[in-house]
């Protein structure tokens, strides 16, 4: 599991197309039934280790 911290996100684009799982979305175009994960997404960004 990888987590985006919004902090840090230029909100590029980059990964959109790059996850097999179609996973991801900028924060405007999350459906709504995922909307639960946004918050989530940014908790569990403070808590992890930056990847390298
Ligand atoms: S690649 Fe994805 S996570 Fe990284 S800055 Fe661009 S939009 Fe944000």
């Amino acid at each position: 599991m990888v987590y985006i911290d919004p902090e840090e996100c230029i909100d590029c684009g980059a990964c959109v197309p790059e996850c097999p799982t179609e996973a991801i979305f900028h924060e405007e175009e999350v459906p709504e039934e995922w909307h639960r994960f946004i918050e989530l997404n940014a908790s569990k960004a403070r808590e992890c280790p930056p990847a390298e």
